[in-house]
């Protein structure tokens, strides 16, 4: 069993004749957290939704502890879990609902142990008293914490996060930050795309930084945010802290 938990090597990917990911060369190890900022449009969810097969790419090689991701058996989704920005959620579910569907069907769970499963993870996320509600009863901050449980509940050995704060609430961002910290000090590995840049400094092994569809700049955070290289990544930087 390899340590690298995800290895994308010249990835290129276009939106008809558009270049969206021009040689994208990443390599996540198994514990390791990888954060990636950059400018809107720079190409962030489309690294990981291509790494989660929401989106194919065309030309290089994704493995996901290495297997190409493009022959992987379809019962292997479930250990590439994903945090989106809107939370995706099933209105019409109870949140308990919500967590068990996907260990029902794709882990063969019976409902009991689905729920036994779910409930674990409900006190993980610190809500185990919404089990009960529609997604729509919840806050927010809530209701991205369900998210992550229902991520959670599939058991994944990756979590990818794309800007999972961006939709809320100031005074809610914070309660998902600390779920997420917890998580990283739990060793899960972890991409997140975001511009909290105190998360990434508290979590961070590696930041990416991209602009134009290119990875510009890669360091340890002390390195990336102390003496950042390229003119781009100090402008951004300077823009966002
Ligand atoms: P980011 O997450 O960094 O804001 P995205 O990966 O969402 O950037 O998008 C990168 C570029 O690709 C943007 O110019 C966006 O408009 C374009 N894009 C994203 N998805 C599609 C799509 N499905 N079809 C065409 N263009 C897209
Ligand atoms: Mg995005």
């Amino acid at each position: 069993m390899t340590d690298i938990a995800i290895e994308m090597v010249s990835v290129n990917k276009w939106f008809s004749d558009f270049h969206v990911l021009k040689d994208i060369d990443l390599t996540v190890k198994s514990g390791e957290r990888v954060v990636i900022c950059g400018p809107s449009g720079s190409g962030k969810s489309t690294v990981v939704r291509c790494i989660n097969r929401l989106e194919t790419h065309q030309k290089g090689s994704i493995r996901i502890y290495g297997s190409e991701v493009t022959e992987r058996p379809e019962d292997l989704r479930g250990d590439v879990g994903m945090v989106f920005q809107q939370f995706n959620l099933f209105p019409h579910l109870s949140v308990l609902e919500n967590l068990t569907l996907g260990p029902m069907k794709s882990r063969g769970l019976s409902r009991a142990e689905a729920e036994d499963r779910a409930r674990r993870y409900l006190e993980r996320v610190k809500i185990p008293e919404q089990a009960d509600k529609r997604p729509g009863q919840l806050s927010g901050g809530q209701q991205q914490r369900v998210a992550i449980a229902r991520s959670l509940c599939m058991e994944p050995k990756v979590m990818l996060f794309d800007e999972p704060t961006s939709a809320l609430d100031p005074e809610m961002i914070s309660e998902v930050l600390d779920v997420m910290v917890e998580l990283a000090e739990e060793g899960m590995t972890m991409i997140v795309v975001t511009h909290e840049m105190g998360f990434a400094r508290k979590v961070a092994d590696k930041m990416v930084f991209m602009d134009a569809g290119e990875i510009v700049e890669t360091g340890a955070p002390a390195e990336f945010f102390g003496n950042p290289k390229s003119r781009r990544c100090q402008t951004f930087l300077s823009q966002i802290l």
